[in-house]
């Protein structure tokens, strides 16, 4: 099996299309070199062999080892060094780099071949002795650390120590000599660890290397991000062996990350940071802090250190030529590494940028524009999920601002929270339910689960491109980083900012579109729906088959989901109106009424109140069809529970406090939601459905009346089990309708239909089909009784589950297909059996998640509906299924 792939030098054993196999840094490493752009040469080791890696007990088999040594003869062919040459030695990096970028999760060593002979060599070809003591103190300390786990903090003393003994801060004023003195003392460092001295064949220490990057994949924080971003587990990662190139050999060397488009705002510019005289890891690492790379930016930003436009222009007009050439050839906005050594440009990686929502937007709608993409693979280009940034709101400008500090606008969005200091304060705060900011000097990999459980992320170091910055706009977390200003003391849980003092637990709001930091929380405004978002959505509406409606029931959700776009209601839950003050006197004399009488007085006062309702939201959504559900929770939902409201009530109901209390306990149940609810209200007590149906028919015929546009009323019955259930439900409505139709002389169409939500029902749908002209899947309902899971209780033990894999996701989030969603395939295929123009269509929670629309495409439901923020994600998520 050919576990090795070269790359560089006019060789390129792999491309793009080979993530899978190489990894997306080992993919695009042989695709850049094909396309003959500089690559240092190198090869990349599959990730079949990390499987097979730790199938094996994590031990290499003899081919590896053979094809390995192939690899490198190829490196010190194209380089003309050699691997332990000690005249002329050939330096490499071992990188990680899987199907999937995990950023800062996985290891690293450079400059690795350096020993006590090479360090000599290197120092006379490269003519500079500083340079090669530097870098092999650096190789011992990253070795040590990532390879053979040695705690580097001794590392980090020796090194203070060597400064102050000197009398210098900057390591940059260090010596030749210096260097090589504390090279010695790591060695003692390390072997006093050890036990053994540090390993100086290059062989050995390759091995090692490769060894480590394998077993990083099955590190803690690996496996977290993993979950956290649904990336399986047995992938495994690829292993990249290349020659080193320098960008810390003097000023005429430096080292940059780059972004073909801005990352942030999607803007069409070069956008990127870089060092002179610097090695990869200082840019990302957040240590020093980058410069930027047009003038443009510099100047914009107020900077003074030169751009690498003004101090190396023909370096950039070279760089910006690759930037353009790259972004031709993939058709997307590219994410890129370069170094320059001694003048020299070399290309060290290339990907697919990972940028912010509202960039996601604009680079697609932009690049439509351009005809790099056409107008479908831009409707595919922008993840629905992240669109939920972009349709919440952002700092309302008029509001007061107490701005006490000022970062990099690292990750849009606006948050409010209390501030934290640590990850896991930021989790265990977040699941007692407050919004919290993670402040950290800066974030780590170790850092991911208190980055996810937070509301915005606040950091003293670290420029756009540090972990903190790329990990929150992966997120869609509001990230402020780089604020210097800020002088954080972790450990006494508090920072200091214009001499404000803000601990652990006070509201701060971070701007992450401008950097701003402020004290306490500032309000908001609705997002800006033209623009590129309405011209996306145009291209999705072209594209979609399925219609999106929304869950609603209050006017302004009404009026929200239609500016949303919203093509109609998918479910109005009636009984939300009921609790509105004024009328919940009615509906619990209703509820505590002695006989049916008694029920329809209290039923006629509740006639006009709920005409009133319909007669606004058929107003609203006039030309739509509208579905009502009739009344569905369990009746006790309406009365007091605490023994001090009791009173208050049975004065204002007019009945005995102990009359209250008997029909309290009467109503008792032991599993509400398998109770006395749904449809078994309506055949217990057929006159609180027909009050509803009379209170839809003469709103309807009101506004049909009025605005001469009439709606499209769609009775649904809800918790409907068996076909006589809605047998008898349909004869009260139809009978309703008759009536009112004949007091008013006038009719208007309507259809009369029923949820499935039942796995009876599921399974009866063929027969239900002929009392309905509708189904609407309730997906909520329908994944609680299909997985014996009660909707309300499960978070208990949901995340165990999800942890565990017994479900891949959360059933009540993203729809269960193998089992629920069998249920609503064979519904599907009965309903429409029986009836092949029975409308289907969902209104469940799924309605509005993007998995469970292709899902609901592929049984070709007619529409989804989901609430009126995730209208605008149904309709791309739609558009997305069908294409
Ligand atoms: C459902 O069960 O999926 C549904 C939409 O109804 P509710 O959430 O009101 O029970
Ligand atoms: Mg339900």
């Amino acid at each position: 099996t050919q576990y090795v792939y070269r790359f560089g030098g006019g060789v390129s054993e792999g491309g793009s299309g080979d993530k899978n196999l190489l990894g997306g840094k080992g993919a695009n490493l042989a695709e850049m070199s094909s396309i003959g752009l500089p690559v240092p040469p190198g090869f990349t080791i599959s990730t079949e062999m990390c499987t097979r890696y730790y199938e094996e007990g994590q031990a290499f088999p003899d081919e590896l080892r053979e094809q390995v040594a192939a690899g490198i003869a190829h490196v010190e062919q194209i380089t003309g060094k050699g691997f332990g040459d000690a005249a002329d030695p050939l330096l490499v990096s071992v990188r990680s780099g899987a199907r999937v970028s995990m950023p800062g999760m996985m290891d690293t060593v450079l400059n690795l071949g350096l020993n006590d002979e090479t360090v000599k060599g290197l120092a006379d070809t490269s003519g500079d002795p500083r340079f090669a003591w530097d870098s092999y103190r650096r190789f011992i300390q990253m070795y040590c650390d990532v390879v053979l786990g040695l705690d580097h903090d001794a590392f980090e003393e020796a090194l203070e120590i060597a400064k102050e003994d000197k009398g210098i801060y900057l390591d940059t004023e260090m010596e030749s000599e210096d260097w090589q003195k504390l090279v010695g003392e790591y060695m003692r460092l390390a072997e006093a660890e050890l036990g053994h001295p540090f390993p100086q064949d290059p062989q050995d220490q390759l091995w090692g290397a490769v060894g480590a990057v394998f077993g990083s994949w099955q590190a803690e924080r690996a496996k977290v991000y993993r979950r956290i971003n649904d990336i399986p587990g047995d992938w495994g990662t690829a292993v990249n062996v290349q020659a080193m190139v320098f960008g810390n050999m003097g000023e005429t060397s430096a080292t940059g990350v780059a972004f073909t488009r801005d990352p942030a705002t999607g803007e069409r510019a070069y956008y990127g940071e870089w060092l002179i005289n610097a090695q990869g890891e200082d840019v990302v690492a957040g240590i020093r802090t980058p410069q930027y790379l047009t003038t443009a930016a510099r100047q914009r930003a107020g900077a003074k250190p030169a751009a690498m436009e003004e101090a190396m222009p023909e370096t950039f007009v070279e760089l910006a030529k690759v930037f353009d050439l790259l972004e031709n050839h993939y058709r997307d906005m590219q994410d890129i590494e370069f170094t320059v050594e001694r003048g020299k440009l070399w290309m060290l990686q290339t990907r697919s940028g990972k940028r912010a929502a509202k960039a996601a937007l604009k680079i697609a709608v932009d690049m439509a524009g351009e005809g790099l993409i056409t107008e479908e693979e831009a409707v595919l280009r922008v993840d629905p999920g992240a669109l939920d940034q972009l349709l919440h709101p952002t700092l309302d400008p008029e509001a007061e601002r107490d701005v006490i500090a000022r970062g990099l606008p690292a990750s849009p969005g606006a948050a409010s929270g209390v501030v934290v200091f640590d990850a896991d304060t930021a989790e265990h705060r977040a699941a007692m339910g407050d919004d919290v900011i993670l402040v950290r000097v800066e974030t780590s990999p170790e850092d991911i689960h208190g980055m996810h459980a937070a509301k915005g992320i606040l950091t003293a170091r670290g420029g756009m491109t540090s972990h903190a910055a790329v990990v929150a706009r992966g997120m869609g977390r509001p990230c402020v980083s780089g604020t210097g200003s800020v002088a954080i003391d972790a450990k006494a849980k508090m920072f200091t900012a214009m001499d404000r003092e803000i601990g652990e637990g006070d509201m701060i709001t971070i701007d992450g579109a401008t950097g701003e930091v402020m004290v306490g929380e500032v309000a908001t405004i609705q997002p800006e729906l033209a623009g590129d978002f309405g011209q996306l959505m145009v291209w999705a509406d072209k594209s979609r088959r399925m219609r999106v409606r929304t869950n609603a029931e209050t006017p302004a959700d009404c009026r929200t989901a239609r500016e949303f776009g919203a093509e109609g209601i998918g479910l109005c839950r009636t009984e939300h109106m009921f609790f509105d003050a004024a009328r919940i006197t009615a509906v619990r004399q209703m509820i505590l009424a002695e006989n049916e009488a008694g029920r329809r007085t209290a039923l006629g006062k509740l006639l006009p109140e709920q005409r009133q309702d319909f007669t606004e939201i058929f107003t609203i959504m006039a030309g739509l069809p509208v579905t009502i559900r009739l009344l569905d929770p369990p009746l006790h939902e309406f009365l007091p529970h605490g023994e001090d409201e009791l009173q208050e009530v049975a004065d204002a109901v007019d009945v005995s406090i102990d009359t209250l209390r008997r029909r309290v306990s009467e109503l008792h149940e032991f599993n509400p939601m398998l109770g006395h609810r749904g449809c078994r209200l309506g055949v217990t007590y057929p006159e609180i459905y027909e009050m509803q149906a009379r209170a839809i028919f003469e709103a309807a015929l009101d506004v049909a009346e009025k605005s001469g546009e009439a709606p499209i009323p769609e009775i649904m019955v809800p918790l409907v089990a068996t076909r006589r259930e809605l047998e008898l439900m349909k004869a009260v409505i139809d009978r309703t309708a008759d009536a009112v139709f004949e007091e008013k002389g006038a009719r208007v169409d309507f259809l009369v239909g029923t949820m499935i939500e039942l796995p009876r029902a599921a399974l009866r749908a063929g027969e239900i089909a002929e009392q309905a002209e509708f189904f609407s899947f309730g997906t909520n309902d329908l994944t609680q009784t299909a997985l014996g899971v009660s909707r309300d209780d499960a978070g208990r033990f949901l995340g165990t589950y999800v942890d565990q894999g017994i479900y891949p996701r959360d059933p009540f989030v993203t729809l269960d297909v193998e089992g629920v969603g069998e249920l609503i395939a064979l519904a599907a295929e009965r309903g429409r059996a029986t009836k092949p123009n029975v409308k289907l269509g969902i209104c469940g929670e799924h309605g509005g998640d993007p998995a469970s629309i292709a899902f609901c495409e592929q049984v070709a439901l007619d529409y989804v509906s989901a609430s009126p923020y995730r209208v605008p994600i149904a309709r791309l998520a739609a558009a997305q299924a069908a294409l």
